[in-house]
């Protein structure tokens, strides 16, 4: 199984190879030379089955022979028993055919560790095998920070420092990250905003003799390995409510478009899936999008659900390369120009492609707070803003058959956002275990500029030491 790139100018790469480079060094991103696929009976005999094997048999199709199944296996084991949860992924049901999909259940409480906590796991295996020691720099908004600092830390043949944003974050989302003291890990507090750590990241890759110096490597939602490992829950929540023997439908949460891309790939790996509803917040980039075919960078605005405040959504581009006929040059045209210009003209053939599983609802910053209450209400549970963003889109739009099954991705645990749960029903969402113990660990950081040569600096020095 090989990997090629949506802009076609970079060589065929392993399943391995394409996880430790992360971006394509075209620019484009890594897809598998073909979808993988699984026989109606493969799909059907994931019922029951514990979430770490259904996870080593679909992963499994996507590494090939890059990894050891036997190997592949154990890692899914070992990074499934970090949740709290034995099912890892719960089913809970909201209404008749209505159901909320438990993401959080992992160290970190938010979706992220899905992947992360065996991304960090296919990283240690394949460096050390390589006798190779990577320094991973990762800006965060929040969640991706906590998940990866989580995952890695400890890990011989991987340093991580992670740049976050000066008061920015909430507390309990500093914390997961300045809290571990692994000698492998490092926290810089960036007086700016995300969009100057992103900056400050980018630029890292961009000077290539530095990057070579330090062995960077980045962990963000572009790289394959995360989008098959969120693949499987679309498994595992569908099979629970009978596929593929009939139909299920799903509304998740979207930012970056990898959480919504990988439905699609369990979709093309033979998944009846009826709809994914893309939901976003004000940040309505794809919802606008798939009901006008212009994909317009707008601006971004601060919302309840900031892990979503994003206005160009890297995982797209995937989309886009499949739904034009697998065209790299169109795709390589298109995103150039978005980058240079923040728009793209979606053409009608892929628009009509993309409609055929997706369709876009945009929720506002009152009607989440109104799904967090009604939620409340109607069936006793506390979801997060981000959550209530994915269950006010799915009440908005619904399954296309009303006997469909509709299943809303719940991305984060409430007591990471705390302040907007309470602001929502007046209840103060109760912290699991590993959030109380958090708050009285000391804390390991140091502030930064929003300067390139400081950050630099920093990471010379970390990755020498
Ligand atoms: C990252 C994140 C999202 C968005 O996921 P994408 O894959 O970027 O679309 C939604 N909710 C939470 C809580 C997140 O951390």
């Amino acid at each position: 199984m090989n990997y090629i790139s949506t802009r076609g100018e970079a060589p065929p790469a392993s399943f391995v190879e394409a996880v430790i480079a992360g971006l394509a060094p075209d620019g484009g991103l890594y897809v598998p030379q073909e979808w993988p696929k699984l026989s109606h009976a493969e799909i059907a005999a994931f019922a029951g089955r514990p979430y770490a094997e259904v996870a080593a048999k679909v992963i499994g199709r996507f590494a090939g022979d890059s990894i050891d199944s036997v190997v592949l296996a154990e890692m899914c084991e070992e990074a499934y028993a970090s949740f709290s949860h034995t099912a890892v992924a719960p089913l809970k049901q909201l209404s008749p055919g209505g159901f909320m999909l438990e993401l959080f259940h992992g160290p970190t409480l938010a979706f992220k560790d899905v992947a992360l906590q065996l991304l960090a796991r296919l990283y240690d295996h394949s460096l050390a095998r390589r006798n190779r020691r990577l320094t991973i720099v990762c800006a965060t908004s929040g969640d991706t920070g906590g998940a990866a600092v989580e995952a890695f830390r400890g890990r011989r043949n991987a340093r991580i420092i992670v740049l976050f944003p000066e008061g920015r974050i909430s507390d309990v989302q500093r914390r997961f990250m300045t809290t571990a003291d692994d000698g492998n890990v490092a926290c810089l507090s960036v007086k700016g905003d995300f969009d100057d750590c992103q900056a400050i990241v980018k630029a890292m890759f961009q000077d290539t003799q530095f990057a070579r110096a330090v062995d960077l490597s980045g962990v963000n939602s572009i790289n394959f390995a995360r989008i098959a490992a969120q693949s499987v829950y679309y498994f595992t929540a569908a099979v629970a409510l009978g596929a593929p023997h009939r139909k299920v439908a799903f509304a998740t949460p979207t930012g970056n478009f990898g959480d919504a891309y990988s439905g699609y790939v369990a979709h093309r790996m033979g998944l009846p899936i009826e709809r994914i509803v893309v939901a976003t917040n004000a940040n309505d980039i794809l919802a606008r999008a798939l009901s006008s075919g212009l994909y317009a960078r707008g601006e971004a605005v601060a919302t309840s659900s900031p892990a979503m405040d994003i206005q160009a959504a890297s995982n797209f581009e995937r989309l886009y390369f499949e739904t034009s006929g697998r065209d790299a040059l169109e795709t390589g045209r298109a995103f150039a120009a978005f980058a240079a210009r923040g728009v793209i003209d979606i053409p009608p053939k892929a628009l009509t492609a993309m409609r055929g599983l997706f369709v876009g609802a945009a929720v506002g910053e009152a009607d989440t707070a109104r799904s967090i209450l009604v939620t409340r209400n109607q069936t006793g549970e506390i979801v997060d803003p981000h959550t209530a963003v994915g269950l006010a889109a799915a009440a908005r739009v619904g399954p296309a058959d009303p006997r469909t099954p509709m299943v809303t991705l719940s991305t984060a645990h409430p007591a990471k956002f705390p302040e907007t749960v309470r602001e929502a029903t007046g209840i103060e969402p109760e912290a699991p275990l590993n959030v109380a113990h958090l708050a009285t660990r000391p804390e390991r950081f140091e502030t930064i500029g929003a300067d390139v040569d400081a950050a630099k600096d920093y990471v010379r020095r970390f990755a020498r030491g």
